[in-house]
């Protein structure tokens, strides 16, 4: 007979048992799809209920006032729940608030969202309501706990189904997986395999079981298609052709929904197509609403598909390249009436990521054949065996990640030094994801990557991408600071530990992982395997024995260089907020006497890795000496990979170390970090990325299109082009298409104190509360600092929370997209946001029609790379801070007009804008739009008065 669960589901007045109360509690006993009794009731909290969880859940004060209390209804649902399994969404939720509240449960707890996500792995919404949708189970008013239950039972029954419907060979891996471990998850597939043994026995049941082998699901996808061969003789485009595609009447306008008619994109289309027809590098600022996407591709597309040639398309952020792929190119696609070429090829367009993004199947499978796994390591392989059974890509976009199984990711990823590349059975099978992916951009005529992707090819030198002459750059405008950071290292303390648990790992017991521990297995053979010659095991054998006790040296040296480090850090830094600790490692900090310190420790934990490296390095000379007898032994190129790799890494740490604290370069930046709870990292970065970039993409690339909707400064385009090295570059600037001047207020409260002046944080407070009462919320909130945004969060969250304005705020409040999604559905709402709201935030419509810019966005003076940078001009705040500056707070301004019918009102509570001389130079960065000056006092009427005007 089945199982009897219970379904359970609780609604609280917040996430913390220790601080929150139980309001509704919904519990439903069933047994297969039959409900066999419910029990329900509302809790009185004894506590306000806010007004968020009034809007989120529906239940409102007068509801719970006269409900019982907890105390009364816990005897009757413990005897309720008594003696059964319990099935919810994140159950250990509802089980922490209910063993706060005196109910301990000691049944096994199946979360729904944990099942989902091993046999649904390529989901991309793993809410209830999420799950319910793709599990078809009927709608219900969610956040409610009865409804809740019910469909928490439904997901349930069809995951279990799912899963059911998994060939035996991977429950029987899963449950080998899972055995003797504390998770109630593997008595669920142990029930599975019994039942799928008995259904074995059945004669209609067996034949239906015969099994999908590891090769054939593998062989699945589309094979990649032939490398392009570029035409010798370049065809140009047809400009006035292409011109014609965006007249109002052509098929742009006929085919794509809400396409307008603009005269700045075709001129930026025209200006592309005279770029890449004249083999020319262009820089183009298009604003908002321009439709730049579309300007750029049209002519790629054109262009790629009549030369045989790729064009490759980068962007800083993965929304604009699925939007890319999945969207605009498609778009394009539909609309325009593209010849195949000659031989019949079609456009073909694909999305190229860094390998770690693909499975590698070779260490996927050494990895399941590991002893001694952790829970996460476990979890993270379940999934990995019910996905590889649907992926093509063995991309791992199309996983769910938590922060713990990202760190096992890197366990399984293809890495640059330890693939096989064309010895590998799996790539010699056609099968290896990271090959393919290789293979399908050498034949496609877009190829579209992240400026990662892209600095990694270049410093690589094209050893990534295939070999590539267009290039089109959009938010070009991160350009410096990502070729900054990619050719620039980082080093932690974890960097190292991860190295040496690559070469050996003590995990409990007598029990070890890592390549020792599997080099010493493989020098003896497996059962059933010949294992090296007797004679040749001893010296092998004693040189692993003497790295073993050099991994545990390192482990002691690197301990004594990170305490020293952090205590320089502690002694020559300040906070600089959030107890973070950040210290540019200068000539003079360097010739401090404790710096000598630091460099001791460096040179002993620099000299114990060395060792490894020589160790590593006799090995290797064993193995593959003439004298060697392993070379014909299963697993050999598999351990000589590997062996590699660990050689590899151990150079690059060593001269990490030695560059970082020893001998630094005079063209790079040094700093170190670290504060409370936070270990000590080092980084480096170049002082200049102009000459690199120079070197690797303009001077050898024949046309490279860089684009943003930011990237001039008071008109001209010279200090983007200082910052990139671009010495001849054509250039376009056109504005957005819309009209500023009748939909925009900029309005300057004159009497706010100045940043860092007494009083200025109170006026701010007050200035935002009176603003965002007026408006009804509506209003985006830009910080320069986390720290500036908590302060200011708490005290606005109350008052205006009793407005009935919800207030949102990043780092608190949720993740960046459900703060953004909240937003945009909320009829009043608050966002305070800083860093990548900067940019990141398009909210057409009401919901935004407020933007405030609390601060100017100059960057931090006591930032190491703006502070290195800057000594390198006569005028650092004219020539790099202030240009620097007025760039951001364009890009602030750019969330404001989304569309040619929003409205709205920028409000600037940094007085500097107008009292400093500097100041103009921020408003001449934005268009020309109505400018008001005024008191705080006057600001919210007259902000309200202009977004209530006539259109
Ligand atoms: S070719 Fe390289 S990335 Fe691909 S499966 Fe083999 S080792 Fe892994």
């Amino acid at each position: 007979m089945s199982e009897t669960y219970i379904s359970l589901d609780l609604e609280t007045t917040g996430v913390k048992p220790e601080n929150d109360e139980i309001i509704e509690v919904a519990a439903v006993k069933f047994q297969d799809a039959k409900v066999i009794d419910t029990f329900h009731t509302l809790v009185n909290p004894h506590v306000p209920l806010s007004h968020q969880i009034q809007e989120l859940t529906g239940i409102r004060q007068a509801d719970v006032d006269y409900a019982p209390p907890f105390t009364a209804i816990a005897g009757q649902l413990a005897s309720f729940i008594a003696g059964h399994s319990l099935v919810g969404q994140r159950i250990s939720f509802d089980v922490d608030f209910l063993s706060h509240n005196g109910i301990k449960l000691f049944t096994p707890a199946y979360d729904t969202f944990e099942l989902a996500i091993i046999f649904l792995p390529q989901l991309s919404d793993y809410s209830l309501a999420g799950l319910a949708q793709k599990l078809a189970v009927p709608p219900f008013r969610w956040h409610r706990a009865l409804p809740d239950a019910l469909a928490t039972k439904d997901v349930f029954l069809a995951l279990l189904k799912q899963a059911r419907e998994l060939p035996l060979s991977v429950i029987a891996e899963m449950v080998a997986l899972t055995l003797g471990r504390e998770w109630s998850l593997g008595r669920l597939l142990l029930d599975i395999q019994e039942e799928k043994l008995r259904d074995l026995s059945s004669p209609v049941e067996g034949r239906a079981a015969s099994e999908e082998t590891d090769s054939d699901f593998l062989s699945r996808g589309q094979m990649p298609d032939e490398p392009l061969v570029p035409h010798r003789e370049k065809r140009v485009l047809d400009i006035n052709e292409l011109t014609a595609f965006f007249q109002p009447q052509g098929p742009l306008a006929c085919s794509l929904a809400g396409f307008e008619y603009r005269p700045q994109q075709i001129r930026m289309m025209q200006a592309v197509a005279e770029a890449l027809n004249s083999g020319q590098h262009l820089l183009a600022e298009a604003g908002t609403g321009t439709g730049k996407s579309i300007a750029y591709l049209l002519p790629a597309i054109f262009y790629a598909l009549q030369n045989s040639d790729h064009v490759v398309v980068s962007t800083n952020t993965i929304n604009l390249q699925e939007q890319l792929i999945t969207k605009d190119i498609s778009d394009l696609l539909q609309a325009l009436p593209l010849e195949p070429m000659s031989n019949d090829v079609h456009l073909r367009a694909v999305q190229v990521k860094g390998r770690r993004n693909y499975l590698c199947l070779r260490r996927h499978a050494a990895f399941r054949r590991s002893e001694g796994l952790s829970l996460d390591e476990v979890k993270l392989l379940l999934r990995l065996l019910v996905w590889l059974r649907s992926t093509t890509s063995g991309d791992k976009a199309e996983l769910y990640f938590s922060g713990a199984e990202e760190v096992v990711w890197n366990r399984v990823c293809a890495q640059v030094d330890n693939c096989l590349a064309g010895q590998c059975s799996y790539h010699k099978r056609d099968a290896c994801f990271l090959f393919r992916a290789r293979r399908r951009a050498a034949g496609a005529h877009i190829i579209v990557v992240n400026h990662a992707l892209l600095l990694s090819d270049m410093a690589s030198n094209n050893r990534v991408l295939p070999e590539y002459k267009y290039l089109v750059i959009d938010e070009a405008h991160h350009l410096e600071e990502e070729a900054t950071q990619q050719l620039g290292f980082k080093l932690t303390r974890d960097d190292i530990i991860d190295y040496l648990n690559r070469l050996s790992e003590p995990v409990g017991g007598q029990r070890e992982t890592g390549f020792l521990p599997v080099f010493r297995n493989w020098l003896r053979g497996s059962p059933g395997e010949i294992g090296v010659a007797p004679a040749m095991q001893g010296p092998l054998l004693s040189t692993a024995a003497e790295l073993s006790d050099k991994v545990k040296a390192v482990r002691t040296h690197l301990s004594r260089f990170f305490d020293v480090l952090s205590g320089f850090l502690y002694h020559h830094s300040e906070e600089q907020g959030d107890y973070e600790r950040r210290l540019r490692l200068t000539r003079g900090v360097r010739s401090q006497p404790a710096w000598s310190e630091v460099e001791i420790a460096a040179e002993d934990l620099r000299l114990t890795l060395a060792d490894i490296d020589s160790g590593l390095s006799k090995l290797q000379s064993r193995l593959e000496g003439p004298d060697s007898s392993g070379a014909g032994i299963s697993g050999y190129d598999d351990l000589m990979q590997e062996l590699a790799y660990l050689r590899h890494s151990n150079v690059e740490l060593c001269r990490q170390i030695d560059s970082a604290v020893s001998n630094p370069k005079g063209d790079t930046i040094y700093w170190a970090t670290g504060g409370q709870g936070s270990p000590s990292t080092l980084y480096a970065a170049p002082l200049t990325v102009s000459q690199l970039l120079d070197q690797g993409l303009f001077s050898t690339k024949d046309s490279i299109i860089l684009t943003s909707a930011t990237l001039s400064t008071e008109g001209t385009f010279e200090f983007i082009k200082e910052r990139l090295g671009l010495a001849y570059v054509n250039e376009l600037l056109v504005d957005a298409p819309f009209d500023y001047l009748r939909s925009t207020m900029i309005y300057i409260p004159q009497d706010i104190p100045e940043p860092d002046r007494p009083g200025y944080q109170q006026a701010v407070e007050s200035a935002l509360i009176k603003l965002c009462s007026a408006t009804k919320g509506r209003t985006l909130v830009l910080f320069t600092s986390h720290a500036a945004l908590r302060a200011t969060h708490a005290p606005l969250r109350g008052p205006l929370q009793v407005e009935g304005i919800n207030v949102l705020a990043q780092g608190i409040d949720g993740s960046p997209k459900q703060l953004l999604t909240s937003f945009r559905t909320s009829s009043k709402a608050v966002l305070l946001g800083t860093s990548s709201f900067w940019e990141g935030v398009d909210v057409v419509g009401e919901a935004l029609s407020v933007l405030v810019i609390v601060r100017l966005p100059f960057s931090v003076p006591t930032d190491p790379i703006f502070a290195a940078r800057s000594e390198m001009f006569e005028d650092p705040f004219n020539q790099y801070a202030l240009p620097q500056a007025a760039l951001r707070f364009k890009q602030g301004f750019g969330r404001l007009i989304r569309s040619k019918t929003d409205r709205g009102a920028l409000v600037v509570l940094d007085s500097r804008i107008r009292s400093k001389p500097y100041g103009v130079a921020f408003v001449d960065s934005l268009p020309l739009c109505a400018m008001r000056f005024g008191s705080s006092q006057d600001m919210p009427q007259e902000v309200a008065a202009w977004l209530a005007a006539e259109r």
